[in-house]
């Protein structure tokens, strides 16, 4: 059985601010991830980064993680390659390294920052091979050099749908077309311009009926929707292509959560079951904690300082120096309010409203 003070799962942005300001705050942590690099989606994103300075704009996603990781680093312990697998509510983890290293972890309190996972779409020939998920095509592409074809369909003109057109251009793969089902494009549009100014064509209103090919794909079917999202008639046309990308949004990853007795709602503007939480992110059991994409779908600037956030809150229940760590938690809330002002953050604002009062009234 492996003893620690506070337990991180998950090594994204919102995992490593969150074991960086618990551990400068003097607690023993345990940080696991199951791949082998930390950063979690950060290692795919070679694009330079939106948002403010104070959260790294302009800074390629690639080099954020080595960024987050300031005073706490020398008194973490790192396990990579190593997946969480149960979580129960006497605050005992399994976890398995590799492929047969079972061991338990009985941490004294857990932050989850274990991210999203990508939705899919049903649609006649969803299951041949060709058919990617936009995470995987970036794993692939930018963290194995590997590219997925020759030419791509991308379904979703989001800001992950969009970039991942771009990284594929520079990559030197065709895309055909981005379509979207939404009558606009929801990600950035200076994204969307350079895809455009590549001759990319974006069709809103336009969604994907099917995928077809003998071994493998080899076409797609799309169609245009009218305004109560029915294909119109005679719409459709065949794209020649041997990859379907889809980028239609991200789930939190709440399973082990849910198995550990944490209440969720759903909240379709967080991006679906979502953990019930108070304003210092502490779920309904009192030792763990969440932070990040698992908490709401949002963006890595959000992650990173909801990470800081939990850290500084379950380093005072630990016994953490109190002055300290409400220092950090009153500069963490009130830098969330700011990212999350104006138009831009009125879905996630209304979301978490949902959640008010959430851990008496779930
Ligand atoms: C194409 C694309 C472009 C983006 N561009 C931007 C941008 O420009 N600006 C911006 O702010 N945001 C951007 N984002 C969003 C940003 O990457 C995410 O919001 C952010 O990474 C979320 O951080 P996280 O730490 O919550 O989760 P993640 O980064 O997903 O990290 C979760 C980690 O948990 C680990 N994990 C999960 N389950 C387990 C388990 N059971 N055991 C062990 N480990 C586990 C995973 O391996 C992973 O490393 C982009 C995302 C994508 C996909």
């Amino acid at each position: 059985m492996v003893k620690t003070q506070l337990l991180v799962v998950g090594g994204g942005p919102a995992g490593l601010a969150a074991a960086d300001t618990a551990a400068s705050l003097g607690i023993q942590v345990l940080l696991v991830d199951e791949g082998r690099s930390l950063g979690g989606q950060l290692v795919k994103q070679t694009h330079k980064f939106f948002g403010s300075g104070e959260h790294h704009a302009g800074v390629r996603g690639i080099d954020i993680p080595q960024l987050l990781l300031k005073e706490g680093q020398d008194k973490i312990t790192f396990k990579l390659n190593t997946t969480v697998i149960g979580c129960y509510q006497d605050r005992v983890l399994t976890a398995l390294t590799g492929e047969d290293e079972y061991f338990k972890i009985s941490p004294q309190a857990a932050i989850f920052a274990t991210g999203a996972s990508e939705k899919f779409l049903a649609f006649p020939g969803n299951d041949l091979p060709g058919v990617y998920g936009a995470g995987a095509v970036q794993t692939l592409m930018n963290q194995y050099g590997v590219l997925p074809g020759n030419r791509v369909l991308m379904v979703g003109a989001g800001n992950i749908g969009i970039i991942v057109s771009y990284q594929l251009l520079q990559a030197g793969v065709q895309v055909a077309a981005v379509v979207e089902a939404a009558p606009q494009i929801g990600g950035y549009l200076v994204h969307a311009s350079k895809l455009a100014r590549a001759g990319v064509p974006i069709l809103t209103r336009h969604t994907i009926l099917a995928a077809r090919g003998k071994e493998a794909v080899e076409s797609a079917v799309i169609a245009r929707l009218d305004d109560n999202w029915q294909v119109v008639p005679g719409s459709q046309q065949e794209l020649e292509v041997d990859v379907v990308c889809l980028a239609v949004g991200l789930s939190p990853v709440v399973d082990l959560l849910r198995q550990a007795g944490c209440r969720t709602r759903y909240v379709p503007e967080l991006g679906g079951d979502v953990p019930v939480r108070d304003s210092l992110l502490r779920t309904s059991q009192e030792w763990i904690y969440v932070a990040g994409d698992v908490a709401g779908v949002e963006e890595a600037s959000a992650a990173m300082v909801e990470g800081r956030l939990a850290g500084a809150a379950a380093a005072k229940q630990l016994g953490a120096d109190v002055a300290a760590a409400d220092e950090i938690i009153a500069r963490s809330q009130a830098s969330l309010k700011a990212l999350r002002g104006g138009p831009v953050g009125e879905k996630i604002r209304s979301g978490i409203a949902k959640l008010e009062g959430g851990i008496a009234n779930a």
